[in-house]
């Protein structure tokens, strides 16, 4: 049997026509569309300002092993954990601090982008400059770490007087209370009879 002869009525190339015409029409109405989001939004785009280094030391251990009393109530920068104040925002811990500060929030609010700047051949080999003569064992001399000794040596002695002057106080504190009169009756009730009396 032939086959019948229709072919000429029926798309059978499998490929998808289009309306130029329309598509022209749709790609207009949305270049409006974002024009018009884009001037509402914002403007022009911020510029900020490439990634910089910290210059300045993070303290994550000035608060190690003190004690404070949290409530819910006080304000966010004394809460427990580390409060940034450039975010107003408190962090529950070291690393999460660091991560905080490392991050793009943070690091926008200072007016940066993550984006850093690409260094030149000059600054790679002026940093090699610099390492070089910090390593350089001739700015070292043993003045320097008769110093350093001499100075921890202070340092520690120091803390010895302060230790004893402590515990001296404490002491002078002791005999205060012991010197209380106490009642014999009262001492009697709380079991330390006769306490008081054998001292004198
Ligand atoms: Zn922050």
């Amino acid at each position: 049997m032939a086959q019948p002869n229709n072919t000429a009525g029926v798309d059978n190339t499998f490929r998808r026509k289009f309306d130029k015409e329309e598509y022209l029409q749709r790609a207009r109405e949305r270049e409006e569309k974002e024009l018009e989001g884009r001037s509402k939004s914002k403007g022009p785009p911020v510029q900020r300002k490439p990634l910089k280094h910290r210059d300045y030391e993070v303290d994550l251990n000035s608060r190690l092993g003190k004690t404070q009393v949290v409530t819910p109530i006080a304000p966010l920068s004394q809460q427990a954990g580390y409060f940034c104040s450039v975010c107003e925002c408190v962090v529950k811990d070291s690393a999460n601090y660091l991560d905080h500060i490392n991050g793009k929030k943070h690091q926008r609010a200072l007016g940066m982008s993550m984006r850093v700047e690409r260094a030149s051949l000059e600054q790679v080999q002026q940093r090699f400059e610099n390492l070089k003569k910090r390593k350089d064992p001739g700015t070292f001399t043993e003045q320097d770490l008769d110093d350093r000794i001499l100075k921890q040596q202070q340092e520690e002695e120091e803390k010895k007087r302060q230790r004893r002057e402590r515990k001296k106080e404490k002491k002078k504190e002791k005999a205060v209370e012991e010197e209380i009169e106490v009642d014999p009756d009262v001492a009697a009730m709380m079991g330390f009879g006769g306490f008081g009396s054998s001292k004198k």
